[in-house]
């Protein structure tokens, strides 16, 4: 029986086994479901699809119903074939995807929560942007999502995924982490760098507060996607150029998890701090009753 708690472990069942980082996931899923290896890789296939046709099916007109989003991922869109983007054309397809996702959730269109609704553009805007960008196969893309359920996995064990818990470090952090780690996987990282990949990210984005305005997972949720695919790239290129971490990836969960509690609840999702009691957030409440 494959059984593990912490990215350590992932890290040693690999080396102990000959075995890569996904596959200890997946045996460990198949073991877990008592299904065959062949039936989780295809149940996590089906996941992967079900991102790709939420991402094909966002619609430029829809406005959620608060009217405070929709059509931000189509100006990304329009902007980008401009040829003014300024970081390059995965990481704008990335941040482009990642607002379409957050918007269509908005919207009530059907999405995948990976690992909650509020963070459901990080992890798709990183693999289909790099799946279409590097010309990758589908089945490398499945093996890369089960990296993300592992991390996924060990933070929701260790620390928290919810933002009514552990802040938006807890949603859009660990999201950005899952999606760092499967991203350095697709670049041929070993599961070391793997680890460390998370280990950056989910550092990068330590303390982030949730404080949507008017309870709507809309501002700031829709823009912080992006933040996070962006924190994701730019974390798995340090980890694949050889940079490691000096806090090892356990303990930045463990801190996450610290930090979470330390945090006062006006910032966990209640709307009573942050962003969510400013002026303008005010203004758009009036504008709502
Ligand atoms: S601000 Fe709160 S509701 Fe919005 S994405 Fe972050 S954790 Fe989720």
């Amino acid at each position: 029986m494959i059984v593990y708690n912490t990215v350590e472990d992932i890290v040693r069942i690999c080396r102990e086994n000959n075995m890569l980082f996904w596959q200890v996931i997946m045996r460990a899923d198949a073991q877990e479901r008592m299904v065959s290896e062949d039936i989780s890789f295809a149940a996590m296939r089906e996941m992967y699809r079900a991102m790709k046709r939420a991402d094909s099916e966002y619609d430029k007109n829809l406005k959620s119903p608060s009217g405070l989003s929709g059509g931000d991922g189509e100006k990304m869109r329009i902007f980008n074939s401009t040829g003014n983007n300024l970081c390059g054309a995965f990481m704008g397809l990335a941040m482009e995807k990642a607002i379409k996702m957050g918007e269509s959730n908005a919207c009530m269109k059907r999405i995948v929560a990976a690992p909650t609704a509020g963070a459901c553009g990080v992890i798709p805007a990183v693999f289909l942007s790099y799946e279409t960008c590097f010309n990758a196969p589908e089945d490398k893309m499945v093996e890369a999502m089960f990296i993300t359920a592992g991390i996924g996995a060990v933070i929701a064990k260790n620390a928290s995924i919810a933002g009514a818990s552990g802040g938006c470090q807890a949603e859009i952090g660990s999201a950005s982490s899952m999606a760092a780690a499967g991203l350095a996987y697709l670049q041929g990282g070993d599961a070391e760098c793997i680890a460390h990949a998370m280990a950056f990210a989910l550092k990068n984005m330590l303390g982030l507060t949730c404080d949507p305005v008017c309870g709507l997972v809309e501002v700031p949720c829709i823009k912080r996607n992006s933040a996070g695919a962006v924190n994701a790239i730019s974390s798995a290129q340090m980890a694949m150029a050889g940079i490691r971490s000096a806090i090892t990836p356990d303990e930045v969960i463990d801190s996450m998890r610290r930090i979470g509690n330390a945090m006062p609840s006006c910032l966990k999702e209640t709307g009573e701090g942050g962003l969510a009691i400013t002026p303008s957030a005010q203004r758009i409440k009036e504008t709502l009753q």
